[in-house]
């Protein structure tokens, strides 16, 4: 490692005699953060970095809920700029858990001597830019303070837990989590009466891995997903020899595709081959691991359409198939929206727990819950007593975690009030009346760490050059804030994500009573962003204004 990366760490008090000053604050150290330390201490810049958790990995560090893992290959989800680390690091598992991933982003924050940028157990409760100064003025709970000429919010898609505002909460005298704050010391959950409620991605999992220890389990289930076997396995030596060789393919074929995954559609229409030979290839992909049975299929199965719905009824069919009971089968069959409008749980025997016997599932669609009691769950139809009630209810997606943190602009402006309606920036990142802002956090979805690469390497040249050209400020004008929300709804009104009113996901905001039903990411593949970004830049940051 280069002098100038170690001492360019050390912060600078020139604009201020009373707090820090570094070139850039990044808020987190999750699997964004970490690498946006590194890339902008490579680019001689001075970072620091402030992270709520008193350890690194952000998701990977919080979820620590049993059976929490990749649904991305791992080789495809660790992060791809050193060479080195790609030939040193041996992932176990082809999709790996929760505790190999933290600790693979300990290690990189350890390899690349991350962490005396990281100031742990620092959650930042306000962002005001300061007009005169042209810096950032960053304040932590705990009162210690920073000032920044850039902010970066590295503070993920999928980390402000939603627990919904069930009356009589904390009445109940047992323990209760949501799965995004499991407890370090875990809980206790052997012969227990354990209810969880929620079945996306969080509690499928969960489910699945709680159900072999708990004395009963009770899932309160409102929705059904469609979810896929993931088919997990252990990476043996010569695997493990292959992928070591193979990782610039590997990379490459995850840039060529839409959500920067290693599968790529099959050109065809689903509906131009026979019944027969689309039933093949269905079933061909269903053996296949993680999400080549979504991404990999028909392009049109990704389409609203004919094809949708045969491959939909493919996995229904698949669901009956496993479960014993007619009546439950039925209950998990997904019938209210399009496969792949919501983000496809991946499962390694979840749909087989509802065949043990001290396993209930409550529809809560029917019978909804009325309140939490001292003993459990009340719906319309029974109570459910409890000893552990566990709220796999999801996130507050993208806006939520920028909305914790009191993020004011040019003359006060509120991010929050700005956002309530849906983000309103440029390109995902950058928001007018917000300058040296950059919410990397509201930009992309589909394989987390393929995209957040791309983009903070985007990002990092964007402030070098900045710096280098003597600019005080770069923010993006309100015409092109403009045209980009509007391409946002108008090209996100044609996507999978955004179709039909049942299909309410995270993707856009439907999951949060209250919260504007918007796109809240882009709609563009992940190539056709970096295109947009590179071309922006290559003409001189067109559509932003440097002052
Ligand atoms: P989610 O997909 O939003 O699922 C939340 C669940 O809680 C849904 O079943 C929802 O039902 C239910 N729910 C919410 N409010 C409720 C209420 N008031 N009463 C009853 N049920 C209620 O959240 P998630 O499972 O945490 O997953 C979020 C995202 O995180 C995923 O889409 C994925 O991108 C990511 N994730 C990835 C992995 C991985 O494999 N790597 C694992 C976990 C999560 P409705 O559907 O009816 O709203």
């Amino acid at each position: 490692m280069s002098t100038s990366q170690q001492t360019s760490s050390e912060p600078t008090t020139h604009y201020s005699s009373d707090m820090n000053y570094y070139d850039v604050i990044v808020i987190g150290a999750g699997v964004t953060g970490l690498y946006a330390i590194y890339k902008l201490r490579e680019l001689g810049l001075t970072v620091q970095s402030f992270e709520e958790g008193d350890g690194v990995g952000g998701t990977w560090y919080w979820n620590r809920y049993p059976g929490c893992r990749f649904d991305s290959e791992s080789y495809t989800y660790g992060y791809s700029f050193s060479e080195e680390l790609l030939q040193e690091w041996d992932w176990k598992e082809h999709y790996s858990a929760q505790p190999e991933n933290e600790r693979y982003l300990n290690y990189v924050a350890d390899k690349f001597d991350l962490r005396k940028h990281i100031r742990l157990s620092s959650r930042v409760s306000s962002a005001k830019f300061n007009e005169n100064e042209n810096l950032w003025e960053i304040s932590i709970e705990d009162g210690y303070k920073a000032k920044g000429k850039f902010l970066i919010t590295a503070v993920g898609i999928l980390s402000a837990g939603y627990v919904p505002n069930f009356e009589g909460i904390h009445s109940f005298q047992g323990t209760w989590c949501h799965t995004g704050r499991w407890p370090k010391e875990g809980i206790n959950l052997s012969g227990k009466r354990v209810g969880v409620i929620g079945t996306g991605a969080s509690g499928v999992q969960l489910i699945t891995e709680i159900a072999k220890e708990v004395g009963h389990l009770t899932v309160f289930q409102r929705t059904p997903n469609f979810c896929a076997p993931l088919r997990n396995s252990t990476i043996d030596a010569e695997t493990q020899k292959q992928i070591k060789a193979n990782y610039p393919e590997i990379f490459r074929m995850c840039s060529e595709s839409a959500g920067s995954f290693m599968h790529k559609f099959d050109p065809r229409s689903a509906m131009d081959v026979s019944a027969e030979e689309r039933r093949q290839q269905y079933e061909r992909l269903w053996l296949q691991g993680g999400f080549a049975k979504w991404l990999a299929n028909f392009y049109d199965v990704m389409l609203p359409g004919p094809a949708n719905e045969d491959y939909a009824e493919f996995v229904r069919n698949k669901i009956r198939e496993r479960v014993y009971d007619p009546i439950i089968a039925e209950m998990l069959v997904p019938k209210d929206h399009m496969f792949g409008s919501k983000r496809l749980p991946c499962e390694s025997g979840y749909y087989e727990v509802y065949n043990q016997e001290n396993v209930l599932l409550v529809d809560v669609k029917t019978a909804p819950i009325e309140r939490i009691t001292s003993k459990g769950v009340l719906t319309s139809e029974s109570e459910y007593e409890l000893d552990v009630l566990i709220f796999a209810t999801g996130y507050d997606a993208v806006t939520g975690s920028l909305n914790k943190i009191n993020i004011q602009g040019i003359g006060g402006e509120i991010l929050s009030e700005k956002f309530s309606g849906g983000p309103r920036t440029f390109m995902g990142v950058t928001s007018a009346g917000f300058p040296n802002l950059f919410t990397v956090n509201s930009a992309s979805v589909g394989n987390f760490p393929r995209a957040a690469e791309a983009l903070i390497d985007w990002v990092s040249k964007t402030i070098r050059w900045v710096q280098d050209k003597n600019y005080n400020r770069i923010h993006p004008t309100i015409e092109s804030e403009d045209a980009w929300v509007r391409h946002v709804n108008e090209d996100g009104a044609k996507i999978l994500r955004t179709q039909g009113a049942e299909a309410n996901s995270w993707y856009v905001g439907a999951n949060i009573p209250g919260k504007a039903r918007v796109l809240l990411t882009s709609p563009d593949s992940a190539p056709a962003m970096r295109a947009i970004r590179d071309e922006c830049a290559a003409k001189g940051y067109e559509g932003f204004v440097l002052e």
